[in-house]
């Protein structure tokens, strides 16, 4: 009985290893398959698609619902009203539509790392210093170790550590994905936050005192951004707010797939 305990477990071992191999090599295969070569940099295909962020009134402050300015109140808005998020406020480039949904489509799955801190870059102008003595940092939402070696990069770190060095603030990955999750987008609405219940784990630290901003590229169900903040705020932090690429809107039937 003891015997075969330690050998499951040797066995288990053993195929994690490999496993581990496996994600290793193909990490390595698909940098060179996936890479794009050199194009227009971000800015410059930003300009000649004539895009630029929206202004910070189209979108709810709570929630990053796309918004008319005279919807929104000191509560949130209609689709936000009565909620209690673990965050503060939200900020975003703009909605997830084309083109800056085919920007982050480029960055995550294509390898043009560029719009990561090209998008940090921007977020960090629409952010400001905090006013009451809190002392801010920046925390990207985690990938699994496996995902980020398929992928090679976690995108929302690329993000952060451009928002964080832009700001002159410290970047501070707090935290892990300890347990790997399905990808939210090929799950309904409805499951994707026991999805990643009990997914994220953070360290030890004492977050009295600090803002926290939490960077993403998408908010959708904001599923996963409310398992991470609620960790930060556990941790004491004096206020969490959300920092994304874009927000998805519910009223668009893609939604779910994104
Ligand atoms: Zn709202």
């Amino acid at each position: 009985m003891g015997w075969s305990i330690v050998l499951d477990m040797k066995g288990a071992a053993v195929s994690q290893w490999w496993d581990r191999v496996r994600v290793i090599t193909r990490s390595a295969a698909a940098l060179a398959a996936e890479a794009v070569g050199p194009g227009p940099l971000p800015h410059e295909q930003a300009a000649a698609a004539g895009w630029s962020p929206e202004p910070l009134s189209a979108a709810c402050w709570r929630c990053g619902a796309s918004m008319a300015a005279e919807a929104v109140t000191l509560q949130g808005c209609p689709y936000c009203l009565g909620t209690q998020p673990p965050w503060m406020r939200i900020i975003r480039l703009g909605p997830y539509a084309a083109p800056l949904s085919q920007w982050i489509q480029y960055l995550k799955f294509h390898r043009a790392w560029a719009w990561g801190p090209w998008a940090g870059e921007l977020l960090a102008t629409r952010i400001a210093d905090p006013v009451d003595g809190l002392k801010p940092v920046v925390c990207p939402v985690p990938l699994h170790w496996r995902r980020r070696w398929l992928r090679g990069f976690n995108q929302a770190e690329l993000v952060a550590r451009a928002l964080a060095r832009q700001r002159g603030w410290a970047l501070c990955p707090l935290l892990e994905r300890v347990r790997p999750t399905e990808a939210q987008t090929s799950l309904p609405l409805s499951a994707r936050q026991a999805n990643v219940s009990g997914a994220f784990a953070i360290a030890e630290v004492d977050l009295g005192g600090h803002e926290v901003w939490l960077i993403d590229d998408v908010k959708t169900t904001g599923a996963t951004l409310r398992s991470c903040a609620r960790l930060l705020r556990q941790r004491s932090a004096g206020r969490v707010n959300i920092a994304v690429i874009a927000v998805a809107d519910p009223r668009n039937q893609a939604f779910e797939a994104i």
